[in-house]
């Protein structure tokens, strides 16, 4: 059975001659005489495509064999038309060839190795046994991109045994005979049986997203090719989004967020002053009083227990303070002195509440109407 995936990375097309065709629990299990699908292994995932008019679900290798899953029959002997799932095909290329380029700067670096690969939907997590700085990931993302710009050409093939002492290659262990080694122009050179791109220059762009602290080593997140290309138009179109509402050049936006953020921290304090101020002016309005209902428009649950708080301060009895949001209404029922835990259930029952506190401080919401609210506490308690 010829690989014909070994042979051209790039054949999307082939004819084929069924060998086997036996059903399974989940579809057919169809054997050829030559195949462009690639079974899963070394870290990448199968092809998916299309056999004839049957679908290609999934392909896997067993002994000699590589069994592709099919959602319909096909008559042995026959001949088939295969097509894989290019777009698929090419973006895992793009992935794997750009992680075996980082992989083999970082060990040339480092010594470190490469211990966990994993390509997911978005991004590719790549594990290293060992810690990078950030400076020595910036300038490893630039390496890596300066070797996809050279174009250099990524061969592989099966030394021979006697070759094969002689052969410098990356590995996490000692290997038998036959050992697949992938050349990645002068950055890397590894054991590995997956499929690549021809040319360095296919993966186009590399771009490590992030790099956290992972067993003793580290995680990075990578994109690369289309995945690259995607990620950074949809950076692009934030930040463009982000100029435009800040006024500011697409490369100055950082800078125009933070005098921004300041200005408002600025104005935020301004307005905090002049809302105590405001909520002192209120709570004078009713000195001397002994207990109190005052409702207030649009305050955060935090402002509600701070006018409650002021307003508690001017009187002898308690304070009940309810504010009606986007949100809901918000209340905080205050005393300097006293046990409001009964009023503060009572009220919760009543108007379809929920809250709780301190015996001197309880808070919550609400679900009722000014009058519904005003009726309890005529009903209950005395706040004329
Ligand atoms: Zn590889």
């Amino acid at each position: 059975m010829r690989k014909l995936f070994y042979e051209d990375c790039h054949l999307t097309q082939f004819s084929a001659t069924v060998t086997g065709c036996k059903q399974s629990e989940k579809g057919w299990l169809v054997t050829l005489d030559a195949t462009a699908f690639y079974p899963e292994g070394g870290g990448q995932a199968c092809d998916i495509g299309t056999l004839g008019c049957v679908n290609v679900l999934d392909v896997r290798e067993k002994g000699e064999e590589i069994l592709h899953l099919c959602d319909g029959l096909l008559t042995v002997g026959e001949t088939v038309e295969g097509e894989i799932d290019w777009d698929r095909r090419f973006d895992l290329m793009q992935q794997h060839t750009g992680e075996h380029i980082l992989s083999g700067l970082i060990n040339a670096r480092f010594g470190y190795h490469n211990t966990g690969f994993h390509v997911g939907a978005e991004v590719m997590e790549v594990d290293f046994d060992g810690p990078i700085s950030p400076e020595e990931l910036s300038d490893l993302e630039k390496k890596a991109n300066e070797a996809v710009w050279k174009n250099q050409s990524v061969k592989c093939w099966i030394p021979s045994p006697e070759e094969l002492p002689a052969v410098q290659y990356r590995t996490k262990r000692a290997l038998p005979w036959p050992v697949r080694i992938v050349q990645v122009g002068d950055v890397d050179s590894c054991a590995c049986c997956g499929i690549h791109v021809a040319y360095t220059g296919e993966v186009g762009l590399i771009k490590i997203l992030s790099c956290v602290k992972f067993h003793g080593g580290v995680r990075l997140e990578v994109v690369c090719g289309g995945r690259a290309y995607r990620y950074m138009t949809a950076v692009f179109d934030q930040n463009r989004t982000v100029s435009q509402t800040f006024s500011s050049k697409i490369l100055e936006t950082g800078e125009a967020a933070k005098k921004t953020q300041d200005a408002l921290a600025k104005e935020k304090f301004r307005a905090n002053e002049l809302q105590k101020q405001v909520f002192t002016s209120i709570a004078g309005r009713y000195a001397g009083r002994k207990n109190v209902l005052h409702f207030e428009e649009n305050l955060e649950p935090g402002q509600v227990r701070e006018l409650a708080d002021r307003i508690s301060r001017a009187i002898s009895g308690f304070a009940a303070v309810f504010s009606e949001s986007g949100s809901g209404v918000s209340y905080c029922l205050a005393t300097q002195d006293g046990d409001l835990r009964q009023l503060g259930k009572a009220l919760t029952e009543a108007l379809n509440g929920r809250g709780g506190g301190k015996p001197n401080f309880q808070q919550g919401t609400v679900a009722a109407t000014r009058e519904e609210i005003r009726s309890f506490f005529d009903g209950n308690f005395c706040v004329k």
